[in-house]
This record gives C-alpha cells, sequence and structure tokens, in this order.
C-alpha cells in the first residue's frame, strides 16, 4: 500500500480542522485531528507525522510554544511545522518562524493554497538523493547521520537550515540571491516571502557561532554566499 503522508493538524477550532480534514483526505493526506496540545502531544508520542499544522491561537499552550518545544525535542525536531494564524504582522510571522515553524499560513487561507505549503515542506524534507559528506574550510556536513562540525565540534541546526548550509557547502563561493535560495533550497516559492530567506539566514548564522557563521557573507544587493575565504579586517 502507498504510504499515505500523515498530516497532524493542531486546531481548536472544529469547523477548520473538519475543512482541513476533508481536503487532505480528498489530496491522498492521511491527516489526524488534535482538539489541544495534549492531545497533540500524546499524538506525536504514538506516531510521527510527516507534517504538523499548528494553529497559534490554542487554549492553554500557545502554538507558538509548541512549536518551540517540539522543535527542541530530538524525536520531533524534524518534522516541519507550519503554523496556522489570524495574526498578519511581520514581527508575528518572525516570531514564529523563530520559535522553528517552517512555514506560516494566515488565516483565512484558501485550501489550495494550505495543500501547496504543505507539498511544499514535505519537498523540501525530502531526502537529499545524494548522501555523501560535503565540506568547506574546517566545515563538515553529513547528510547521513544529519550532523554538522566546525572543527570536530558538533553544531546543532535546524531542519531548514541544514538543507540551506547543505546547499551552499555543495554551491560554494558563488553568489545565491534569495529567490534563488527560495527555489532550490525551498523548491516551491510560491507562498514564500524573500525575508523568509533572511531570517534563516540570521540563525544559519547563529548556529554556526562567531567563527564559522563569518562564512555566510551577506553580498549587498545580490544575495549571499558561503567562503572560505573570509574577509579581515585590515589594519588602519
Ligand atoms: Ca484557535
Amino acid at each position: 500500500m502507498r504510504h499515505l503522508p500523515g498530516v497532524l493538524i493542531v486546531e481548536d477550532e472544529p469547523a477548520i480542522a473538519e475543512l482541513i480534514s476533508v481536503n487532505l483526505k480528498h489530496s491522498g493526506f492521511r491527516p489526524v485531528w488534535a482538539i489541544d496540545s495534549s492531545t497533540a502531544q500524546a499524538e506525536l508520542d504514538a506516531v510521527l507525522p510527516d507534517v504538523i499544522l499548528l494553529d497559534w491561537m490554542l487554549p492553554g499552550e500557545s502554538g507558538l510554544v509548541l512549536a518551540k518545544r517540539w522543535r527542541a525535542h530530538p524525536r520531533t525536531k524534524s518534522v516541519p511545522i507550519i503554523m496556522l494564524t489570524a495574526r498578519g504582522d511581520e514581527s508575528d510571522r518572525v516570531a514564529g518562524l523563530d520559535a522553528g515553524a517552517d512555514d506560516y499560513i494566515a488565516k483565512p487561507f484558501s485550501t489550495k493554497e494550505l495543500l501547496a505549503r504543505i507539498r511544499a515542506v514535505l519537498r523540501r524534507r525530502a531526502p537529499e538523493q545524494d548522501l555523501s559528506v560535503v565540506s568547506a574550510g574546517d566545515l563538515t556536513l553529513d547528510p547521513s547521520t544529519y550532523r554538522v562540525t566546525f572543527r570536530g565540534h558538533l553544531l546543532k541546526l535546524g531542519p531548514t537550515e541544514f538543507k540551506l548550509l547543505h546547499y551552499l557547502i555543495t554551491h560554494a563561493e558563488r553568489v545565491h540571491s534569495r529567490s534563488q535560495l527560495l527555489d532550490k533550497v525551498w523548491g516551491d516559492h510560491v507562498f514564500i516571502e524573500e525575508r523568509t530567506v533572511d531570517v534563516h539566514m540570521k540563525r544559519l548564522r547563529e548556529a554556526l557561532g562567531l567563527e564559522a557563521g563569518q562564512m555566510v557573507e551577506t553580498v549587498r544587493g545580490a544575495g549571499y554566499r558561503l567562503t572560505t575565504q573570509v574577509a579581515v579586517a585590515k589594519p588602519a
């Protein structure tokens, strides 16, 4: 039997959950509905879904709190999270992404758009065809063990930052525009803003730390580049 991608819907409004659920079933997904955070946690403990649709405004613990917790937990950290919310402010959007959400969709949304975004995160998460170890300078990434090290020290990266770094290392020294990165790393950028790239680049630099973070260069007006030739400030 074909594996139907599992989608955990964490949503306290039954009408919305039902609408999403019906559409997902029609499109070949296997939806599971959790009405609150404890039900969602129990579902996650039982079976890991392929993607989580997480409402921001939930009674009790908010979606933001849940996203942070799931991202921090080894068992759930790689499951893509799409936040559903009525909040449309940029600051909220950034907060959602910073909490570890892979994408963000504001209510009211079209089910067509929602499905496109689910497919996009699933494509993004699809295992890389090439699982060979890659490196740039002292930075090494191993897709098969999901590990990144700098001079032998293990670094902690989120799933999007991992994929971003994989792309940058395999295409080092070249400058990539935000739209190119969305296309190559996110896979389907129709609904994703270029600002998202900046958010994840910031997170990538933070995860890499002070020294390795310098390898990720912002090229003004052009985009980003990973380089092993880190510019050294000239003495005055
Ligand atoms: Ca709600």
